[in-house]
């Protein structure tokens, strides 16, 4: 299986790197993680409504001969997109092409992906959302009646042809389906959601990881690092790097409780798996908010972190983890979260807001 990844972006903010667990791939990520990912779905952990589905529409396919149906994957990052579109291609036999929504900046871009594409290939677009109008104009026939439009000339003498494309399959994916254009979605016969896995789904992820980079790992120590992975596999796999580094400075052979737990506080990685710029975030929405509700804007502002950070990445694990949710009005923090900080969560306020004044009041009292 031929796997391109073309002008493969790389995170720019500096910031974002050293966040050891921020689910945006990273360098050391894709070098490792060409091992690390399943290659075929009896090997792809968690997702089972997903996987339940794909599997049939797969098989569908297979015995009606023909290439599967445009399928579009959304959910957070680091929670398996790409590795699923690999393993799409791989269980129909065919080629991937794997490109992102940013790497196609002319529409000549994507006509010559698509007309390199042999019969039933997979095109795999990542970030589909950041496709451009023009771009995406081209996608729609191509999608639909596998063809191409291409315009010859300019003004009154301009003329339109049209070249057939090989029957394929273009996967998307994306982190925000609502920011899709609705001609680009109705265009996927398949939609699936990935949700965030469970710490024994992840566990199972950390040992299959550790027995590939040959780490001896435990139960403990891979259900430790498991819950502190924020439910995307991509962290868990770049912890289970750390905690092994730790482990060895240890003077360990052995990836267990004792050296997850150290490694993880040395790491500043609570025990709930939040790291220093979630609970900034929460403490911000506390002490400048009065908990909330406060909009993500003026939150990313005041944090000095860009809106999509706090949105994609910090925002998915902290609702999950049921310390953050998000109101018409802006985000607000839970009781569970005060709690978490060791705080005193204050009464609830007649409108249902929480009042700063009253978490001082108990402080202090
Ligand atoms: P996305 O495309 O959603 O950002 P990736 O497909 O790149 O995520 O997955 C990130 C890493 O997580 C991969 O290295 C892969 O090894 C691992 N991974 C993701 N999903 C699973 C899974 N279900 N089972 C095992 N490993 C997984």
């Amino acid at each position: 299986m031929a796997i391109e990844r073309m002008n493969f972006e790389q995170d720019s903010r500096e910031d974002e790197r050293e966040r050891l667990i921020s689910p945006e791939m990273e360098v050391e990520d894709f070098e490792g993680e060409v091992s690390l990912r399943p290659r075929v779905l009896e090997d792809y952990i968690g997702q089972e409504k997903a996987k339940e589905n794909l599997k049939i529409y797969l098989d569908a396919a297979k015995m009606r001969g023909e290439p599967l149906d445009h399928l579009l994957l959304y959910g957070p990052p680091g929670l398996g997109k790409t590795t699923l579109a690999g393993i799409v291609a791989h269980e129909m036999g065919v080629q991937i092409r794997v490109t992102s929504g940013p790497a196609i900046e002319k529409p000549g871009d994507l006509a010559a992906l698509l007309t390199n594409l042999q019969e039933g290939d997979v095109l795999f677009i990542d970030e589909i959302h950041r496709l451009s109008r023009q771009v995406e104009e081209v996608l729609y026939p191509a999608l639909e009646d596998y063809a191409l439009d291409i315009m010859i000339g300019k003004g009154p003498s301009a003329q339109s042809i049209r070249i057939n494309l090989p029957r394929f399959t273009l996967i998307g994916a994306t982190t925000r389906a609502g920011q899709l254009t609705s001609p680009l979605r109705d265009r996927f016969g398949v939609m699936l959601k990935l949700e965030l896995y469970s710490p024994q789904e992840l566990a199972l992820i950390v040992r299959r990881s550790a027995g590939i980079l040959d780490v001896a790992c435990d139960d403990g120590g891979a259900l430790e690092i498991a819950k502190c992975s924020r439910g995307t596999p991509r962290v868990a796999n770049r912890l289970l790097k750390r905690v092994r580094d730790f482990a060895m400075v240890m003077g360990k052979d052995l990836v267990d409780d004792e050296a997850a737990l150290y490694a993880l506080k040395k790491m500043e990685i609570d025990t709930s798996g939040l790291d220093n710029l979630d609970r900034t975030l929460l403490r911000a929405v506390i002490e400048m908010y009065g908990g909330g509700p406060v909009g993500l804007e003026t939150l990313a502002a005041a944090l000095g972190e860009e809106a999509v950070t706090l949105e994609d990445v910090c925002e998915p694990y902290l609702m999950q983890m049921g310390f953050l949710t998000r109101t018409p009005r802006g985000r607000c923090v839970t009781h569970l979260a005060y709690r978490h900080l060791g705080l005193n969560p204050p009464q609830q306020t007649a409108d249902g807001q929480q009042s700063f004044e009253d978490l001082l009041g108990k402080q202090e009292g």
